[in-house]
């Protein structure tokens, strides 16, 4: 079924199916980086709030310079909470926040200076469609990260993992046990703040970027990819072995078909040949071949059967001289017009037979020597009263017998002497023999 051309397709496939997924997982490992950075040029609104609104009186004040921002923080413990923070506005409609779920990292570049606590919270709020409400951002989910910057401002970067949502916003908001996981798909705005300790602290932040990192294809989506490319290169591959199957069977069966046809003819042309080769070509009957199968079933079925069966010998009186008077050519015409004069009164199972030269033999089964002879008597009769294309008279002598309990050569040389005697008796006439032994019968018939 599989041609060697099939095969090399095959591996072909496979190969580059292969390369394809190996050069894809690359690609996911490699590439496919996905970074929002945070800084100082960004194009987010950023401002900087201290307690006051509380009644604090801590000072806060922001300055950009290139990409860096410099936040200064002077805590006073004044308020029960005092803070200072960096509010990241990224959209003012609440529902168009940005999508933070995709980040697998987020890597901060902070430097801190000063006295104090230097602890600082990230918080990325979310705003949960359905349970938030816009006006009031408190309500808005709040997801949690806290860091203590190095002192030397060098990257610290954490999964995305490392946020928790804050448990004292949970509580408040009444947020059920199956909705408290970290939300960060829908991020209107981040802050930034002091980690709320209350002591008098003088602080200097230097933030070089707060950066999100990610993929734009997951590991996970891409193996999914790679999978889905192999199912349908498969279920493809599958269809088109179907196709080819299917044609295939057409075709070995319009060839069994064909072949089967051929058969036939051969078959018949086979049995065409067989039975040619029984038959004599002048006169269309029976030779001594196609007699042979015949004569022995016949012969088996008359004794098993108790049925008589008769053969009649006959051969034409002085047919040398057909040949010798009017030629060869006369001679098969009149030996053709002899076999259909006997054909014609034999009954179809009979059997006729061209034994040699001008001599024919009849099998007739189921026939008794009383009808044998009668038969031969009126063959006899036709053929004197026949008119003959030599425009002569023609006579034949007739030996008749019927099978006794001997072998098939005894009947036949019964037969034939019967004849003989026909011959020997002045020809022109019926010589019926009886059952061996027993005394020849004539039937006498003058001579012509
Ligand atoms: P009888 O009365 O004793 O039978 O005499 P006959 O002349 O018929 O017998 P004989 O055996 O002497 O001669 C038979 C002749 O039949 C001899 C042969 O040339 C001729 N013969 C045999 N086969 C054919 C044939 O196929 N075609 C022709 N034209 N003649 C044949
Ligand atoms: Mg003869
Ligand atoms: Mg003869």
């Amino acid at each position: 079924m599989n041609s060697p051309d099939a095969d090399r397709r095959l591996h072909t496939a496979v190969s580059i199916l292969l390369l394809v997924s190996i050069a894809l997982l690359a690609w996911q490992y490699l590439g496919l980086n996905r970074v929002m950075r945070i800084d100082g040029e960004h194009a987010y609104g950023v401002v900087a709030i201290a307690d006051t609104d509380e009644g604090g009186t801590s000072v806060t004040s922001l300055q950009r310079q290139g990409q860096r921002l410099l936040w200064r923080c002077r805590l006073s413990p004044v308020y029960e909470w005092p803070y200072c923070e960096l509010r990241f506005t990224f959209s003012a409609d609440p529902h168009q926040g940005l999508d933070f779920s995709r980040f697998s990292t987020v890597a901060l570049k902070v430097k801190a200076d000063g006295n104090g606590s230097r602890r600082l919270r990230l918080f990325l709020r979310n705003f949960d469609t359905g349970s938030a409400k816009a006006d009031n951002p408190l309500t808005w989910r709040l997801n949690e990260l806290q860091f203590e910057p190095h002192a030397d401002g060098s990257e610290i970067e954490v999964p995305m993992r490392a946020f928790n949502v804050a448990s004292w916003w949970l509580n408040n908001n009444n947020i059920p046990i199956e909705r408290a996981a970290v939300e960060t798909h829908n991020v209107p705005m981040m802050l930034l703040d002091t980690a709320g300790v209350r002591e008098k602290a003088d602080l200097d932040f230097r933030i070089d970027y707060i950066e999100f990192r990610g993929k734009w294809v997951s590991i996970g989506e891409m193996a999914l990819f790679i999978v889905a490319m192999w199912l349908s290169a498969a279920l493809v591959y599958l269809a088109h072995w179907q196709l080819r199957m299917r044609s295939t069977l057409a075709h070995s069966r319009e060839r069994e078909a064909e072949l089967q046809q051929l058969n036939a003819a051969l078959m018949l042309e086979n049995a065409k040949i067989g039975e040619k080769a029984k038959r004599d070509p002048l006169t269309g009957a029976l030779n001594r071949a196609g007699i042979r199968d015949a004569l022995l079933d016949e012969a088996s079925r008359a004794i098993t059967e108790e049925r008589p069966l008769a053969a009649v010998f006959c051969d034409i009186d002085h047919f040398k001289r057909v040949n010798d008077e009017h030629g060869h050519a006369m001679g098969d015409a009149v030996l053709q017009q002899f076999s259909a004069l006997l054909r014609k009164r034999i009954r179809q199972r009979d059997y006729l037979v061209r034994w040699g030269g001008e001599e024919f033999v009849l099998l007739c089964p189921d026939t008794s020597l009383e009808h044998a002879v009668q038969l031969a008597e009126a063959l006899r009769r036709a053929v004197e009263t026949n008119l003959w294309p030599t425009r002569q008279p023609l006579t034949a002598s007739f030996g008749v017998t019927t099978l006794a309990t001997e072998s098939i050569a005894s009947f036949l040389e019964r037969t034939d002497r019967a004849l003989y005697e026909a011959k020997h008796l002045g020809r022109n006439r019926v010589v019926s023999a009886g059952v061996p032994h027993a005394a020849t019968t004539a039937v006498d018939r003058p001579n012509t």
